[in-house]
C-alpha cells in the first residue's frame, strides 16, 4: 500500500555494465518499480521504496539448490 511508480525512476535507470555486475558498479535496485537506478541516495526517488544494494542471493547457492533437486528427481524415477 502506498508504494507506486510515479513513472520517474525511467530517468536514473541504469545501463548493464559489461565489465561487472550491476551492484558492483553501485547500481540499486527498486523492486517496486522493477528497475535498476543509478541514485547516490537509499530510497527510490520515484516511489520512495527502499532500494536493494545487494544481489538477493548467491549464484553458487542457487546453482547447489538446482542440483540437489534435480538428483531427488533421478532418485525418484527410481535410478
Ligand atoms: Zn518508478
Ligand atoms: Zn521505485
Amino acid at each position: 500500500m502506498g508504494i507506486t511508480c510515479n513513472g520517474i525512476c525511467h530517468r536514473y535507470k541504469a545501463k548493464k555494465p559489461t565489465t561487472m555486475g550491476r551492484y558492483a558498479s553501485g547500481q540499486k535496485r527498486c523492486n517496486s518499480c522493477n528497475v535498476f537506478l543509478h541514485w547516490d541516495g537509499l530510497w527510490c526517488p520515484c516511489c520512495n521504496y527502499k532500494l536493494r544494494l545487494t544481489p538477493r542471493s548467491s549464484k553458487y547457492k542457487e546453482k547447489v539448490l538446482k542440483i540437489k533437486s534435480e538428483k531427488k528427481e533421478i532418485l525418484a524415477n527410481g535410478m
